[in-house]
């Protein structure tokens, strides 16, 4: 056993230390060796040394390096490595963080890492939480706990006896919400387009005055750090609104919220503390490992109503919190652990470093974006950039060249009609190196397409 795990850790840092040299996407070679891999079932055992081998000589090539410095898709944060070292350490405890007394020492460090969220956050400090798998299953969890509390109100037990014949709920959502808010709401029984769909300005920011009187029960969907440009929602103003229908308030801040830990860009998420609930991701900006999602209530009853179980062979204490009260989940891995280990190393002042400097970069490849002609097409507030190169043709042309050149990894989005590539900056070991060598590929890249339209105008 030593020698594996020992050996396979050195496989992993030397992973690591080889993604600043490789290409950020895996290679169409590698791709092709992952053939490699489908074989038939083996009828005898092997030296699970000789799996490992195999793992890390086809599937670490084949890998995205999304670990790496220079991926800038999606909204991904890497691991730091104090996230990672927990990681294992958590793993090879292998605990089913289910039950306090079956589990104290994972079930009482997450108690702790939550308590530190909400206060890093600036969450009310009475919120009740939940560790899950990443910002859908944290919508998810939310508004259950949202579901249930409103439908209480009107004194039906939605766990109990369902949605038929329940009080009819009116959600209303932005016309800009993730995907993944929908899906929620689908799983809910609360519809996925049986919303009514708030309108946005240019930034994709929710318009609070369109937001009519809402029929109750209700819940309104709102959203700080648009998947695409960053804004977030007048989130303050919003619940202000909310509050005179007695509507509750969930904010989607996936990414976005974690601006709230950082005193320069909290003027963005201003009045975030006020709403009901609350979704956002670990495995995004504090850069734990995936997966790591969180979500919190502020009505901590609400959130254990629509989540405990209880059965007679799961051992409960009453006085102390069971995980397992607040998910969807029962057995699962202790995510918190993960998030613990970063609080404990970066501090108030870290994390804040953390988002300020990804935020500092993505406002400095917008700028020399445009310095060299290009569009940007949002107000780069957050960690997001939204570039053109001239009509959608060429701009897929120049993503697709970046993407094979290697360097660096951005991908594509359509805004407001308009294509664009997306660069978001979210990675801990983003240097300044490492925005001036993409900043370089990609103008190298854009210019000889752009130089050529030129030409031919
Ligand atoms: C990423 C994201 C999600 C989905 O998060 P997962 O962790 O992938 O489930 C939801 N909402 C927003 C705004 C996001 O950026």
């Amino acid at each position: 056993m030593r020698k594996l795990l020992g050996t396979t850790a050195e496989y992993a840092i030397r992973y690591l230390e080889g993604l600043d040299t490789r290409k950020v996407a895996p290679t169409a070679e590698a791709i092709a060796n992952l053939t490699q891999f489908d074989e038939p079932l083996p009828n005898e055992s092997v030296d699970p040394k000789l799996v490992l081998q195999l793992l890390d000589k086809v599937g670490s090539p084949a890998s995205m390096a999304m670990a790496g410095s220079r991926f800038f898709g999606m909204v991904t944060g890497g691991s730091l490595p104090v996230a990672l070292a927990a990681n294992w350490l958590a793993a090879a405890w292998d605990q089913n963080s289910v039950l306090y007394r079956v589990t104290p020492g994972t079930a009482f460090v997450e108690q702790v890492a939550l308590r530190w969220l909400l206060d890093i956050l600036h969450l009310p400090a009475q919120c009740g939480g939940a560790f899950v798998t990443g910002a859908t299953m944290a919508n998810f969890t939310a508004l259950a706990a949202a579901r249930h509390a409103i439908l209480q109100q009107e004194g039906w037990n939605v766990e109990a006896d369902g949605l038929f014949g329940a009080p009819p709920i009116t959600v209303a959502v932005s016309e800009e919400a993730h995907p993944s808010l929908l899906k929620a709401l689908g799983l809910l029984g609360l519809g996925r387009s049986r919303v009514i769909k708030i309108p946005v300005d240019k930034q994709g920011r929710m318009r609070p005055e369109a937001i009519q009187l809402l029929t109750r029960p209700a819940i309104i969907c709102t959203q700080v750090g648009n998947v695409n440009t960053g804004a977030c929602d007048p989130v303050g103003e919003i619940c202000d609104r909310a509050k005179v229908m007695g509507a509750w308030v969930h904010i989607d801040g996936a990414f976005g919220l974690w601006a709230n830990a950082a005193p320069s860009l909290k003027h963005l998420t201003a009045g975030v503390e006020k709403a009901n609930s609350w979704a956002t991701d670990a495995h995004k900006w504090l850069n734990v490992p995936h997966d790591c999602g969180l979500a919190f209530v502020r009505d901590e009853w609400a959130l254990q109503a629509a989540m405990a179980i209880t059965a007679d062979y799961l051992p409960t204490l009453s006085n102390q919190r069971n995980p397992s009260d607040y998910t969807p989940e029962l057995s699962r891995r202790a995510r918190g652990v993960e998030v613990w280990a970063v609080l404990r190393s970066l501090g108030r002042s870290g994390l804040a470093d953390l988002i300020e400097r990804t935020c500092h970069y993505a406002r400095h490849f917008a700028k020399e974006l445009k310095a060299a002609g290009y569009t940007i097409l949002n107000d780069v507030e957050l960690n997001q950039v939204l570039v053109s190169f001239g009509n959608a043709e060429t701009t897929h042309q120049v993503i697709a060249d970046l993407q094979a050149e290697g360097t660096c990894w951005c991908g594509g989005t359509v805004w407001q009609g308009q294509t664009a590539m997306r660069i978001c900056v979210s990675s801990w070991a983003t240097t300044d190196a490492d925005v001036e060598k993409s900043l370089a590929v990609i103008l190298r890249i854009a210019n000889k397409y752009c130089s050529r339209q030129y030409q031919a105008a």
